[in-house]
């Protein structure tokens, strides 16, 4: 379960991890790509918590569809339409809702991933995004089947999500600048992949603060 309150802590805390991760996700970007992840994640997440007092008194799907538009709109690279397109689809799936059930919750999980496969065509594998994503949802897909709780679902999610990291440095990049690289860039972790690896760390931390 998810609360409105909860919601808007997880972009809360996101924001801060990607202001605090600025210069390993750009260091990571630099190996791999053009330098400039960990500066769009950021400047992406900063525009969000200035627009968040706007929507405040909004539903949860108001919220992350505004989250979305603003990550659409600010941020120049690939990963601000994917992640923006991620939080309007997460919104979409919910609509109306006041409060998130784990159905819910994994509904949201998965219309995310969806949009971002959607708009990147991209699948596991390929180095991005996805390959801590996919991971840490099926994880939190495995734990609560199991009869687990959504705290400890997230617990293993974000697990899973930096095992996925871990498995980026394995493969070549067949999606996106990195691909650029082919072979080059085995051995060189995924920045994508990292960024999203924070999203489910903070989704963690919000779930055992809430204690659910
Ligand atoms: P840009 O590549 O335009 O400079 P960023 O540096 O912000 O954008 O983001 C790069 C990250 O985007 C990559 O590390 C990768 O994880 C992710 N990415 C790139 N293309 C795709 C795609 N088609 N699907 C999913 N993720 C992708
Ligand atoms: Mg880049």
């Amino acid at each position: 379960m998810a609360t409105k309150a909860e919601v808007l802590d997880f972009i809360r805390i996101y924001a801060d991890k990607m202001a605090e991760h600025r210069q390993e996700l750009t260091d990571l970007d630099q190996a791999i790509g053009d330098g400039d992840h960990g500066i769009n994640m950021s400047r992406g997440f900063k525009a969000v918590i200035e627009k968040l007092p706007t929507v405040y008194d909004k539903n949860i799907d108001d919220i992350l569809k505004a989250v979305g538009m603003t990550l659409v709109s600010t941020v120049g690279g690939a990963s601000g339409p994917l992640y923006g397109t991620a939080f309007m689809k997460a919104g979409a799936a919910v609509k109306g809702k006041e409060e998130l059930s784990d159905e819910d919750l994994i509904l949201a999980f998965e219309e995310a991933v969806g949009g971002i496969q959607l708009r990147g065509k991209a699948v596991e594998g390929e180095k991005t995004i996805l390959d801590s994503m996919i991971p840490a949802i099926n994880a939190i897909k495995a734990s609560i089947a199991a009869g687990k709780s959504m705290t400890e679902a997230l617990v293993e999610a974000e697990a899973a999500a930096w095992d996925g990291v871990e498995y980026t440095k394995s493969i070549i990049a067949t999606k996106g600048r990195a691909s650029y690289l082919g072979e080059r860039s085995i051995g060189h972790q995924d920045p994508g992949a990292t960024s999203m690896a924070y999203a489910f760390q903070a989704a963690n931390e919000v779930a055992a603060k809430a204690g659910n």
